[in-house]
């Protein structure tokens, strides 16, 4: 508890602590990244093998192959296996797994086979570290602060996965939805009742929005993983947040979005949750200020 004291009375030394914090929870997050959507890649393959063994129309046979094939599989979880180097296998010791550092003394590179390490590793770790300090800034340490801390690590969790893979796994946004409800049961952000209404509208706004785009288009403009996102949003920022929510995320979509059409000719499929993820972020810090700002322009 005294150390807690001596960082409520020193905010440089509290961002500075926050911030090396953010660094080691950003290089757990480049784990979750990369590992959640293959552990939800092994779940599928098992409980598809399963439920076609049980078909009449498969011949026994070919059920047996299956289950066979998918038994193979290695299983993945979090902690293991061991990281290795995805070029040559090198199994990276801990002293290689420093965040930030070690990717600066390797000089982006693998120890045993040189082949470069991707940035984005550094990238995330650095992300996580300046928003951590930036959300303890901006709430203190407190309830509400340590709380936005694992909002904001989860959000950049699913911002990574939503790029690589287009998922937004229900496995992180129900339990995100329901840390929402609980920290507003003490009305940390918004009231219990808004928080309630938060979540409902999140996820009904983007469902009516895609419903009315696939009537006039016939084409499927996002995915249930959106609107479950927006809904986490709700529950942690209220419904007065969403309007301003999904304006940002729109604009940011739409900018980057052109930049890549140009850029890249066609369009590749194309992840709206690191929009809504963004626009949270932004929302949770200075959400209050900018809707003040905006209904005071017209008092
Ligand atoms: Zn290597």
């Amino acid at each position: 508890m005294q150390l807690i004291e001596v960082l409520q009375n020193n905010m440089s030394v509290a961002l500075v602590v926050f911030g090396l914090l953010g660094l080691c929870v950003g290089s757990f997050l480049n784990v979750v990244i990369h590992r959640v959507p293959l552990m939800m890649y092994h779940a599928w393959r098992q409980e598809c093998s399963e439920f076609m063994a049980q078909q009449a129309d498969i011949n026994p046979e070919q059920a047996d192959l299956l289950t066979q094939t998918v038994a193979k599989d290695t299983p993945i979880t979090l902690s293991r296996p061991a990281s290795r180097c995805p070029h040559c296998a090198h199994k990276i010791k801990w002293y290689e797994n420093i965040p930030l550092v070690s990717w600066l003394v390797l000089r982006g590179r693998c120890s045993d086979c040189k082949a470069a390490i991707d940035v984005r590793y550094p990238i995330v770790e650095l992300i996580t570290a300046f928003l951590s300090a930036l959300v303890i800034y901006h709430f203190g340490i407190n309830a509400p602060g340590l709380s936005a801390l694992v909002l904001v690590w989860t959000l950049i969790a699913l911002t990574g996965i939503d790029f690589d893979t287009q998922l937004l796994p229900d496995r992180l946004t129900f339990p995100l939805a329901g840390l929402g409800l609980a920290v507003n049961s003490q009305s940390w952000f918004v009231s219990p009742t808004e928080s309630i209404w938060g979540l409902l509208l999140g996820f009904l706004s983007l469902w009516i929005v895609v419903k009315v785009f696939y009537l006039i288009t016939k084409k499927q403009g996002m995915g249930q993983g959106d609107f479950k996102l927006l809904a986490v949003l709700g529950a942690w920022l209220g419904p007065m947040m969403l309007p301003l929510i999904i304006l940002l995320s729109s604009l940011l979509g739409s900018i980057v979005g052109i930049i890549l059409m140009k850029k890249q000719g066609e369009s590749k499929p194309f992840a709206f949750g690191p929009y809504i993820a963004i626009a949270g972020i932004i929302a949770l810090l200075y959400g209050t200020d900018i809707v003040n700002w905006y209904l005071n322009m017209y008092a």
